[in-house]
């Protein structure tokens, strides 16, 4: 397939900005990219997609995400409102997941699906609960990402707080799932261990899931720091702060991803940074869960390479970059604290390194040999755009309604915003009869 007539952005090493730009895709890569005449000559039977002056960009990557979260939408929680971080826990997320079954998984996935094609995800990182239907979970989310054809790579939290059955059945989905993505080496798909966070998991429940997981050569997907909560009971529990527990039990290492690390001192940063560990930033769930702004220059200033999640808020990762752009300026009162450069790394270049742990890249570029996972955007830009400046323009004139083409592998999962793997108005359907049902499991427990 050619795509031709686009304004690309290559955001490779080169950063190039190509006006009347094309691609050509071979298969589920990149083959070719550089100017529409040129390819066209030297390409003449490809079937053609006309960009019509659109922007083209590698597909966005969402570094840490829960699709089991989907039916928190529009949800108004009964009695008092949650005061602080463990109280959202415990009458939002605690209480949602186990009111999951083995459909409102499905469904939840797809809704997210949806949401990601048509604003321009084309990777997403899950961490997935549901403790009243845990075997065979992975596989139910598996099947949904793979029927959306978008890549994903999943996890299932492994607790202490579901009591010892489910704790193991934890362990048991995470290895089974990992044991079968190894064995399938499906390019969609990809998995690592999954852990909630130190606020919920005993030392020994940390030395199984380390046993297990180095058994699978793999890494984990873990929550750190995110409250100031954490940093407390890991104190309590062991004397530790939270990343040195981590490290002592052997959860860190370049294959593992931290979400959050909103409270991590200075010590812990080091420790991040020597270990290679992946830290991933979530500006929206750290607003709405009032639990602090991370130090992200600090981290990003140590050599970490920080990507950036969206936690369960809508997969509009345009979004969650103009959030991180503006939180942090606003955090430490200086409007030189997080320029849009910095943000763009996070969102592309950092993000790519993450998804390339589980995903044979490179990812999250356009470039000859790339995987061919390409968004259209509707951006006609009033200004002088060039591949210096592309990093304010996308802060302050691209969001990811205006995704018009969505394309991952070589496979065009939208197009002019038509959704052609999933069915959308289906979709939307049954998810409201599975929704309603489960908000009535969550207030009759
Ligand atoms: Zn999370």
């Amino acid at each position: 397939m050619l795509i031709l007539n686009g304004t690309l952005a290559t955001m490779d090493d080169q950063n190039r900005l190509i006006p009347d730009g094309a691609l050509l895709i071979k298969g589920d890569r990149i083959a070719a990219v550089g100017d529409s005449c040129d390819l066209q000559a030297r390409y003449p039977g490809e079937q053609v997609l006309d960009a019509e002056g659109r922007m083209v960009m590698p597909g966005l990557i969402c570094a840490h995400t829960h699709f089991y979260g989907a039916f928190a939408r529009g949800m108004a929680l009964p009695g008092e409102p949650p005061a602080n971080f463990p109280e959202i826990l415990e009458k939002l997320w605690w209480r949602l997941d186990k009111a999951l079954d083995e459909e409102s998984v499905r469904y939840s996935a797809l809704v997210c699906l949806v949401d990601a094609i048509r604003h321009g995800t084309t990777t997403l990182i899950d961490h997935h609960a549901s403790p009243n239907a845990i075997d065979g979970s992975l596989d139910v989310i598996a099947e949904a990402t793979l029927q959306a054809g978008v890549r994903a790579s999943l996890c299932y939290e492994v607790t202490d707080r579901d009591g010892e059955a489910r704790r193991q059945a934890g362990i048991a989905e995470n290895a089974r799932f990992i044991a079968a993505v190894q064995a399938e080496a499906n390019p969609l798909l990809g998995a690592s261990f999954g852990l909630h966070a130190l606020l919920t998991l005993s030392d020994e429940t940390l030395e199984k899931a380390a046993a297990a997981a180095a058994a699978l050569g793999t890494g984990f997907h873990i929550h750190v720091a995110e409250d100031l909560a954490d940093q407390r009971n890991s104190f309590k529990r062991s004397g530790l702060p939270i990343v040195e527990r981590l490290h002592r039990h052997g959860i860190l290492g370049e294959k593992t991803i931290a979400a959050h690390c909103v409270h991590v001192d200075d010590t812990e940063v080091e420790i991040l940074r020597e270990t290679g560990s992946r830290v991933v930033h979530n500006p929206r769930s750290n607003m709405n869960n009032a639990v602090g702004t991370a130090r992200l220059a600090g981290l990003l200033r140590q050599g970490i390479r920080v990507g950036l999640g969206n936690d369960g808020f809508s997969n509009n990762l345009f979004t969650e970059m103009h959030v991180a752009y503006l939180v942090h300026k606003m955090a430490r009162g200086d409007p030189r604290a997080m320029p849009a450069d910095a943000v763009l790394r996070m969102a592309f270049a950092h993000n790519a390194e993450i998804a390339d742990l589980f995903f044979p890249g490179p990812l999250g570029q356009l470039s000859p040999g790339a995987l061919a996972d390409v968004i259209l955007v509707d951006y006609f830009p009033t200004t002088p755009l060039d591949a210096g400046n592309l990093p304010w323009h996308v802060i302050w004139g691209i969001d990811g309604s205006s995704v018009d083409t969505t394309i991952v592998g070589g496979r065009v999962l939208m197009h002019h915003r038509e959704l052609l793997t999933l069915d959308e108005a289906a979709i939307t359907a049954r998810s409201r009869e599975l929704a309603a049902e489960v908000w009535q499991r969550m207030t009759s427990r």
